[in-house]
């Protein structure tokens, strides 16, 4: 990637594609996005589109596509059986992460369904850097515990390690040894969706694997963040400035037995799946899939899923391509960070990672400061992030709530789809909320279901706050949507 400087001394992010497909946007009033946010029950899950102007929910299945992968769109095999797509789809996984066996599955938690039906077990431990929320539900299903090994540094909030996701290696091996039996594999999440999708370091992720492999374990590894993983490797780590990233790649994967993904966002396309290097561990697994996927070519995909996936994956290899999110990312979070604004430092990946306790620090942790702000941002701007904190956790069996380590506001930037002068509007709105911080109030539960509560579950402010925040809104920006 060839650096570009400005003349005049900026230091932002210049865009290395152009825009040849536009969708309009619009931006509903102040009043209106309080009613709406009031309509889908406090939970930025159920706004409607309609009334959001800029959607930093996710990453997830709404990264712009190239004009390549398009194309291949239009060239699709659609056959039930034995379709050229679905080759050129294992060539291309071959050619990145020199696997020989690939499991197509509709997305990335249906792949991981199949890994916990086929090896996890009653009391089965899973360690991980740290979990994510379906992966979680997935092993907790099955009579599974999730054992999070992250380094301490990882979940501290405002840090200068380049590798927050980094598992703790002595914490790993006293894991193996005091229960080394009930751990059938390992889980690395390159990088951390939860915690700020921070990386995992290439040195760490080679160390974790000749652990695992040394008790005869199985190292799986989530990658669906990869692309950025790759960039801060690449960016951040010494041993790797002169690899390329398919080299960088080809040195992780081969300490990989079992690689599982969301096409979603690895691969700016949709879908997921499952590459294996073993014949007797994809057998294992096969199955499962025609049982609750689809055809072993296909696995529940559209054959022009999997033509845009190929063409994504190819691209996910070239740094003008994956530096995009991160340096959006990074511009934000420090412009974030000179105005005072707490955020997760250093950048991460898939998002700005706002942290709510510091944020909303005179909401308690039981009314959902991360909800709450979640609530407030869209009211103020009509951005719509995502809760990632205690809203995002189970009960304990007992009923009693599981407080979040953190409780963070994601506001995701899907790849390639937002300018820098709207990425500038939300860091106005935020400086706008955060100097009237003290309006904002909690939230509490008014349906709460018993599984993945953040998905449908609906809250109601525990005061008038909402009233109050359109009131200063009105007061400060006049006329202004
Ligand atoms: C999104 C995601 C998943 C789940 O993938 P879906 O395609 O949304 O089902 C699993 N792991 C990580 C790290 C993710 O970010």
């Amino acid at each position: 990637m060839a650096e570009i400087r400005f003349y005049n001394g900026d230091d932002i992010p210049l865009e290395l594609h152009k825009v040849r497909i536009v969708q309009k946007l619009d931006l509903v009033p102040v009043e209106r996005r309080a009613e709406a946010i009031n309509e889908a029950g406090f939970n930025t899950f159920l706004l409607k589109n309609k009334d959001i102007f800029l959607d930093m929910l996710t990453d997830s299945g709404v990264n712009a596509m190239s004009d390549r992968q398009l194309a291949a769109m239009m060239v699709a095999d659609d056959s039930y059986a034995g379709s050229a797509t679905f080759t050129r789809l294992t060539d291309k996984l071959k050619e990145i992460f020199d696997t020989d066996y690939f499991l197509p599955a509709h997305q990335g938690r249906a792949a991981e369904n199949i890994i916990a039906m086929t090896f996890v077990k009653e009391g089965s431990i899973i360690p991980m850097n740290y979990h994510f929320t379906t992966t979680k539900a997935h092993i907790t299903r099955l009579g599974g515990f999730v054992e999070e090994l992250v380094i301490d540094e990882g979940i501290k909030l405002t840090s200068t390690h380049p590798f927050k996701g980094n598992f703790d290696l002595e914490k790993l091996e006293t894991l193996f040894e005091k229960n080394g039996d009930k751990i059938p594999f390992v889980r690395i999440e390159t990088g951390t969706n939860l915690i700020g999708g921070q990386p995992v370091s290439l040195e760490n992720m080679e160390a974790v694997a000749d652990i695992v492999h040394r008790h005869g374990k199985l190292v799986v590894m989530d990658a669906s963040l990869l692309q950025d993983n790759l960039y801060f490797i690449k960016t951040r780590e010494e041993q790797a400035k002169d690899l390329t990233l398919r080299e960088i790649t080809h040195r992780i994967s081969k300490k990989m037995d079992i690689i599982y993904f969301s096409a979603r966002k690895l691969g700016f396309a949709r879908g997921g799946g499952i590459a294996i290097h073993d014949k007797s561990l994809y057998l294992k697994m096969r199955e499962l899939v025609p049982m609750f996927e689809g055809f072993l070519t296909y696995g529940g995909m559209s054959v022009r899923e999997m033509e845009a996936m190929a063409v994504g994956l190819d691209e996910t290899m070239d740094m003008d391509v994956v530096s995009q999110g991160p340096l959006f990312i990074k511009y934000m979070t420090d412009e974030l960070l000179m105005l005072g604004v707490p955020v997760v430092t250093p950048a991460g990946g898939l998002g700005c990672h706002l942290d709510a306790s510091r944020f909303l620090s005179h909401v308690r942790q039981e009314e959902y400061p991360a909800g709450a702000l979640a609530a407030a941002v869209y009211i103020a701007g009509g951005i719509r992030g995502m809760e990632r904190g205690t809203i995002s956790e189970q009960r304990e069996a007992d009923g009693s709530e599981h407080l979040a380590s953190v409780e963070l506001l994601r506001l995701a930037l899907p790849r390639r789809v937002f300018t820098l002068s709207q990425v500038k509007y939300a860091v106005d709105r935020i400086k706008w909320l955060f100097d009237h911080r003290e309006l904002i109030g909690g939230l509490r539960f008014v349906e709460e279901p018993s599984s993945l509560r953040f998905f449908f579950g609906r809250l109601e402010p525990v005061s008038d706050w909402p009233e109050k925040l359109v009131e200063a809104f009105r007061k400060d920006f006049k006329d202004s949507l």
